[in-house]
């Protein structure tokens, strides 16, 4: 009989959003008259803006004529769009990429997952804490992380990121071969400064690390002295790959873009110390397992960067920190320790009394028909801490807060 790959079974059997679901229909069941709004689930709301819809019309049209119909396309992606990201994400920043270090994907979750496959099983791994199960997850499948005891993975180094720390992960005593950054952070809505991003390039340069550097929510941030990509910092080039998406950017999670990028520079060597370049490892990588990202979609990332394009998806981007802003005034109002919210679409929020975030949440659901997502869902590190997400509607953010409101009384 075939034998499966055990690394599967240590990990925990519900995705953490299904366990919420089940909890949620419960409620539902026994409250069948009460309004349940969702702050839950890291979904955009807001529809496509009309330069995207426009430009996906445009690529039907074309696909639907012998002239200019087009099959398969390029795995790494059509020019016309690498060269819009060269142009628009950094060469603006001052950050000059050849287009051979642009791979276009189906969203950034595939590639954050997947990425790991080009090193060795054996390599140390660190994630900031709490964090997008994603990076752990997909690390544990193939045995990297070790076993799931007591909320932690054997193998993997956690970076605390709480408020004692004003959530600023520290720098571990030892080496970690394969470090994971997400900023703006999902799930805690903070960010890390030029010089704390320095200190983790400097960490990978000496210590021939890799930064998967997971900036998916650079849009959002509204400070200026906060890096959007990690290319900002000198050396980077040499130790960091980097990934983005237009799913939170311009609200594509249903359409599904994103890309990645891996400078020429980025080696890692073979057991015998030979180097490698990681970027011709994914190109073949790619180019067997991964056959592009639609044409369609593709025309509709290329039309967020056209002036309409930016003006409108600048709009939304607004609207949701508009949410962020109302959520954050009036849990401060009600004497909720807020974290997050600035520079990202999330707040991180304490839960009162050191109250598990489970049972905050059970609370919240149950007083006021309220959905947030617990946060030691995300690591250890988010033990009492809930997060809520600035993507609902405007009016369903104003009812959640009035509703809180009325609940602490
Ligand atoms: C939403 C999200 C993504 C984007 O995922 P897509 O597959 O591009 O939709 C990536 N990283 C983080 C941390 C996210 O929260």
């Amino acid at each position: 009989m075939a034998l499966v790959n055990e690394h599967f079974l240590k990990l925990s059997n519900n995705y953490l959003f299904s366990d919420i679901a089940k909890k949620v229909n419960a409620f539902k069941v026994s409250h069948p008259k009460e309004r349940v709004i969702s702050l839950g689930i890291g979904d955009v709301t807001q529809p496509l803006c009309p330069a995207v819809i426009e430009a996906m019309h445009k690529a039907i049209d074309e696909m639907s004529k012998k002239e200019t119909f087009r099959g398969y396309g390029p795995e790494h992606g059509y020019d016309f769009l690498r060269e819009a990201i060269l142009k628009n994400d950094y060469l603006s920043r001052g950050i000059h990429l050849d287009i051979s270090e642009i791979f276009v994907n189906d969203g950034a979750k595939s590639d954050t997952g997947n990425i790991q496959e080009i090193l060795r099983w054996d390599n140390s791994i660190g994630v900031t804490d709490p964090i997008y199960p994603v990076y752990i997850d997909s690390n544990a499948m193939i045995g990297r992380a070790g076993v799931f005891e007591n909320g932690r993975w054997s193998s993997v180094t956690y970076f605390p990121c709480t408020a004692e720390n004003n959530f600023t992960p520290q720098l571990p005593d030892h080496r970690v071969d394969m470090i994971y950054l997400c900023y703006p952070n999902n799930p805690t809505g903070t960010v890390l400064s030029k010089d704390e991003l320095r200190k983790w390039v400097n960490f990978a340069l000496r210590n021939e690390s890799v930064i998967f550097y997971d900036s998916a929510y650079e849009a959002y941030i509204r400070d200026e002295n906060i890096p959007h990509s990690i290319y900002e910092i000198k050396g980077a080039r040499k130790c960091a790959i980097e990934f983005r998406s237009y799913s939170k950017t311009a609200g594509f999670t249903g359409v599904r873009c994103g890309y990645t990028v891996i400078p020429k520079e980025l080696q890692a060597v073979t057991l015998d110390g030979k180097p490698v370049e990681l970027n011709h490892l994914w190109e073949r990588r790619q180019s067997t397992k991964f056959n592009g990202t639609s044409y369609i979609s593709q025309r509709a990332a290329e039309a967020t960067y056209t002036p309409e394009g930016r003006e409108q998806t600048r709009k939304t981007i607004d609207y949701y920190m508009g949410n962020a802003e109302i959520m954050h005034q009036a849990l401060n109002k009600l004497g909720f320790t807020v974290y997050g919210g600035k520079n990202a679409p999330y707040l991180w929020v304490k839960t009162p009394i050191g109250m598990d975030s489970w049972k905050f949440f059970e609370q919240l659901l149950y007083g006021a028909g309220i959905v947030c997502t617990p946060g030691v869902g995300f690591g250890p590190s988010g033990e009492g801490y809930i997060r809520f997400t600035a993507f609902g509607n405007r009016e369903d953010v104003e009812e959640a807060m009035k509703r809180i409101g009325e609940w602490m009384k």
